[in-house]
C-alpha cells in the first residue's frame, strides 16, 4: 500500500557517494569565478579599476561613462568563462534570493548582427518584474515601481553560465525593498560613529568595518525520504511524526565521523565556494543525527552577507547533485536539536585593529573598553529590538526550547570582564587622581590580555555572548538572512557610539575634564546602567525566566508579540536618525513580517490538515479493518470464547477510532479559526489570530496522529518515519 515510502527507503539505502572531480589544492580555485582585484586588473582599464576601488572604499559614485568602461571588461572576463547571461543578484524581503536571466546576445531589429552586448546600463540599473516581491504596501502607496541597482562593494560573480551582479532593491520614490540597503546603511552608519569614537585613541583611523563569521547549521536528508513527506516539502519540518525510539541521547552523531556521502556532498560544496570565493573553513557534525555546520573565515559584513545568501542557494544546488535536500529550518524534528546561525561580530580599524581583541597596551585596551563597554549598553537599552531583529515563525520554534537561547535577550561576558567592570564601576566620580589613574591602568585595564586567557568558561546558553575578541549573537535563525540581524545590531550599537562620543564632549567642555577622566566617568555610568542585561547563569533554566521578569526583561516568546518592538518609538527613531528607514520603510518592512508570518502559519495548517486527512486517517482505518476482521474470524471459529481472545484488538479498535475522531474534530475546529482569521483585516490582529488562535491545534492535531503512528502496523504506514529520516546515512 504505502509505495512511496519504501520506494524512498529502498531509494535511499541503495545510494553511493556521488562522484565529483575533486581538486587537491583548494586555494589555487579562490575566487576564481569572481570579479575580484585580480580580474578587475587584467580586464579593466587602470581608470576603470581606479573607480571601482574608490566606490568600495570610499563609496564615491561611478558615473555613466565609467559604468561602461567597467561593464566591458566584466562582459569580457566572462565571456571568457563560458558566461552566456547576466542577472541582477538581490534579496528582496521574502524568500533568499531573487535572479532574473538576460543573454549578452542581441540582434539588430531584423535579425542581422548577432552579437554579445552588455553596458553600463545594463550593469547599473535593471527594472525587474517587481510585482511579485512584497512591499508591505510601498508600491501601491506611491504606486512606485521598483528597480535594482549594482552594488560595487561586493563583486560580481559566475554561477554556472550566468554573470550575477549584485544588486540592491529599491522603489523609484526611493524607499528601500529589499534586505541589502538597510544593512548598507547601518554599516556606514557604525562606520562613522566608530571612527569618531576610535579618533580617541588613534588619530590615523580613518575607516571601520563591521566584520561577520556566520556558523550555519543544517540538516542533510535523503532527496527521496525527504520528498515522501509533504510536510517536509510544503512547509520545510515535519508536522507529524513519532519521536524515535533512539535520539541523540547517544552523542554519536556530534562526536562520529562524518558519514561518508555527507562528507563527499561536503567537499564538491566547498570546491564551489572557492571557485566564489566564499572562504569556508569548518566543517563539523552537530547534536542531531544528521546534522552539520559549516563556517567560513570572517568578513566585512555586506560581503559576508551576501556570502550566506549565495551559500544556502549553492547548498541545495550541489545537494542535488548528490541526492540530498538541505533543510534550513530552525526546527524540522520535534524532539531533536533544531540549527541555528550564529552571528559572530566585531569591528575593524583601517589600521588594523580588532576593536574588540583586547591587547597589550592600557591606552588600547581602555579602547577595548570602550567598545565592549558601549555594545553591552546598545544590548541592555534595545533588547526587544535586536530580539525583534531574529524573529520569524520558524525561529519561534527554537528560541526557548531548551536547546537554543532563550527568548530573553541577555549577555554573558565571563567571569574575569565582570571582575573588571566591576572595578571599573567604583572609579571616582569627576576628575580621577594620578595615582587612581596609573593603578587603573596597571591593574585594571592593563591586566585584561592576561585574564582573558584563561577565560575557558564559555556559557553555550547565552544569546549574545563575548568570547574572547568579537561577540557572538547565538539567536539567529538557520533559515534567515543575517542582514535583519546585522542591520539591527550595527544600528544600535552606532547609536550608542553617537551618545557616547556626545557624552564625552559635554564632559571634556563643561566638566572641564581630561579626556581619559570623561571616558572613566561615561563608562561607569553604563555598567551602572546596563546591569540587568548582563547574566551569566543558566539561560534555559526556569529560574532565569523568573528573574529576567523580576529585572524587567522581555521575554516575547512569539513573532507577532516579538516583532512589534519595530515599530516602536525608539526603533522607529533610531532607524530615522540613522537614516536606514525612514516611517513609511519601517512600518512596510512590519507589514511584511506579520504577512510572512501569518502564511507560514496559514500553509503549515492546511497541510497538517491534509496529512492527517488523507494519510493519517485512511491508514488507520485500513488498520482498523484489518482488526475489525481478525475479530470477526476470531468469533467465526471460537464463538463465545472469541471476548477473550479479541479483547486487545477490540481495544485497539476503540483508541483508533477516539484518535481519528480526535483529528478530525481538531482539524474542524482549526480550519473554523482559520475562516475567523482571515475576515480580519488588521494585520498585527491576523498574525495574532493564527498565532494564539490556529496555531495551538498543530500539537493537538499531531498529538493524535503520533498516537495512531504507534498504534498502526509499520508495514501500511505511508508517511516516512523519524527513525528513516534521521538515521539513513
Ligand atoms: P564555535 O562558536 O563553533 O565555538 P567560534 O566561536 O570559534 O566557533 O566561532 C568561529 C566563527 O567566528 C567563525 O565563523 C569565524 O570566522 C568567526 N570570527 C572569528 N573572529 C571574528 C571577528 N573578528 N569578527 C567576526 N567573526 C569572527
Ligand atoms: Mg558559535
Amino acid at each position: 500500500m504505502s509505495t512511496l515510502r519504501f520506494q524512498a527507503l529502498k531509494e535511499a539505502s541503495n545510494r553511493k557517494p556521488v562522484h565529483f572531480e575533486e581538486i587537491d589544492r583548494k586555494s589555487s580555485l579562490f575566487g576564481s569565478n569572481v570579479f575580484n582585484e585580480k580580474a578587475m586588473k587584467q580586464y579593466l582599464t587602470s581608470d576603470a579599476f581606479k573607480g571601482v576601488r574608490d566606490a568600495i572604499q570610499h563609496g564615491t559614485k561611478i558615473d555613466r561613462k565609467l559604468a561602461d568602461y567597467i561593464a566591458m571588461g566584466m562582459k569580457e572576463w566572462a565571456l571568457a568563462k563560458g558566461v552566456t547571461h547576466y542577472t541582477h543578484w538581490f534579496q528582496p524581503l521574502t524568500g533568499t534570493t531573487a535572479e532574473k536571466h538576460d543573454a549578452f546576445f542581441e540582434t539588430s531589429y531584423d535579425g542581422s548582427d548577432p552579437v554579445e552586448k552588455f553596458g553600463g546600463a545594463q550593469l547599473v540599473q535593471q527594472e525587474p518584474d517587481a510585482s511579485s516581491f512584497p512591499n508591505g504596501g510601498i508600491r501601491n502607496t506611491f504606486e512606485a515601481r521598483g528597480y535594482t541597482a549594482w552594488d560595487p562593494t561586493s563583486p560580481a560573480f559566475i554561477y554556472g553560465t550566468t554573470l550575477c551582479i549584485p544588486t540592491v532593491f529599491i522603489a523609484y520614490t526611493g524607499e528601500a525593498l529589499d534586505n541589502k540597503i538597510p544593512l548598507l546603511r547601518a554599516l556606514s552608519a557604525i562606520d562613522e560613529a566608530a571612527t569618531e569614537v576610535c579618533r580617541y585613541f588613534d588619530k590615523n583611523v580613518k575607516k571601520v568595518t563591521a566584520t561577520l563569521g556566520w556558523e550555519q547549521e543544517y540538516f542533510l536528508i535523503d532527496k527521496a525520504l525527504a520528498n515522501s513527506r509533504p510536510d517536509l516539502m510544503m512547509t520545510g519540518r515535519t508536522l507529524l511524526g513519532h519521536t524515535s525510539a533512539k535520539g541523540q541521547q547517544l552523542d554519536d552523531h556530534y562526536f562520529g565521523s562524518i558519514p561518508t556521502r555527507a562528507l563527499t556532498y561536503m567537499r564538491d560544496l566547498e570546491q564551489e565556494c572557492m571557485l566564489l570565493g566564499i572562504p569556508v573553513k569548518t566543517r563539523h557534525n552537530e547534536v542531531a543525527p544528521n546534522q552539520f555546520e559549516l563556517a567560513p573565515i570572517f568578513e566585512e559584513t555586506n560581503l559576508a552577507v551576501d556570502h550566506n545568501s549565495l551559500l544556502m542557494d549553492v547548498m541545495q544546488r550541489v545537494a542535488e547533485r548528490h541526492d540530498f535536500k538541505v533543510l534550513f529550518h530552525e526546527k524540522p524534528f520535534k524532539g531533536v536539536n533544531g540549527s541555528g546561525k550564529h552571528n559572530n561580530w566585531s569591528l575593524a580599524t583601517d589600521t588594523g585593529v580588532n576593536l574588540l581583541s583586547p591587547s597589550k597596551t592600557p591606552m588600547s585596551n581602555l579602547q577595548f573598553l570602550t567598545f565592549f563597554i558601549n555594545t553591552i549598553k546598545a544590548v541592555n537599552d534595545n533588547e526587544t529590538l535586536l530580539r525583534a531583529s531574529i524573529a520569524t515563525a520558524s525561529n519561534d520554534h527554537r528560541l526557548g526550547a531548551n536547546e537554543a537561547p532563550p527568548a530573553i535577550m541577555s549577555v554573558f561576558i565571563g567571569a574575569q570582564l565582570t571582575k573588571v567592570l566591576s572595578e571599573l564601576e567604583s572609579v571616582t566620580t569627576g576628575k580621577l587622581s594620578p595615582e587612581e589613574k596609573t593603578d587603573l591602568k596597571l591593574n585594571v585595564v592593563g591586566k585584561i590580555p592576561d585574564v582573558l586567557l584563561d577565560n575557558t568558561d564559555r556559557n553555550r546558553t547565552s544569546p549574545f555572548a563575548f568570547t574572547g575578541n568579537k561577540w557572538e549573537f547565538r539567536a539567529v535563525g538557520s533559515n534567515s538572512n543575517c542582514s535583519n540581524a546585522m542591520t539591527t545590531l550595527n544600528a544600535i550599537v552606532a547609536k550608542q557610539l553617537i551618545d557616547f562620543k556626545n557624552e564625552v564632549e559635554n564632559l571634556i567642555e563643561n566638566k572641564d575634564m581630561k579626556k581619559d577622566d570623561a571616558i572613566f566617568n561615561v563608562l561607569r555610568e553604563y555598567i551602572k546602567q546596563s546591569k540587568k542585561i548582563l547574566f551569566e547563569g543558566d539561560g534555559y533554566s526556569e529560574a532565569w525566566e523568573k528573574e529576567a521578569a523580576k529585572r524587567g526583561l522581555s521575554n516575547f516568546k512569539t513573532t507577532p508579540e516579538a516583532i512589534k518592538a519595530k515599530v516602536s518609538k525608539q526603533a522607529l527613531d533610531l532607524f530615522e536618525q540613522l537614516g536606514i528607514f525612514n516611517h513609511v520603510e519601517a512600518e512596510a518592512r512590519y507589514e511584511i513580517e506579520l504577512e510572512e508570518y501569518t502564511k507560514k502559519i496559514q500553509i503549515e495548517g492546511r497541510v497538517l490538515g491534509d496529512i492527517s486527512r488523507n494519510h493519517v486517517i485512511p491508514t488507520a482505518i485500513r488498520y482498523q479493518n484489518t482488526l475489525i476482521e481478525n475479530v470477526k474470524g476470531l468469533k467465526e471459529i471460537f464463538g463465545k470464547e472469541f471476548e477473550t481472545l479479541a479483547r486487545e484488538q477490540i481495544v485497539l479498535i476503540k483508541e483508533i477510532s477516539g484518535h481519528i475522531e480526535g483529528i478530525n474534530s481538531k482539524v474542524l475546529a482549526m480550519t473554523n479559526e482559520r475562516k475567523k482569521a482571515n475576515q480580519l483585516t488588521d494585520a498585527q490582529k491576523m498574525a495574532e489570530a493564527y498565532c494564539n488562535k490556529v496555531k495551538p491545534y498543530f500539537d493537538e492535531i499531531r498529538n493524535h496522529c503520533d498516537k495512531l503512528e504507534l498504534l498502526v502496523d509499520d508495514e501500511s504506514w505511508t508517511l516516512t518515519k523519524y527513525r528513516e529520516l534521521l538515521f539513513m546515512k
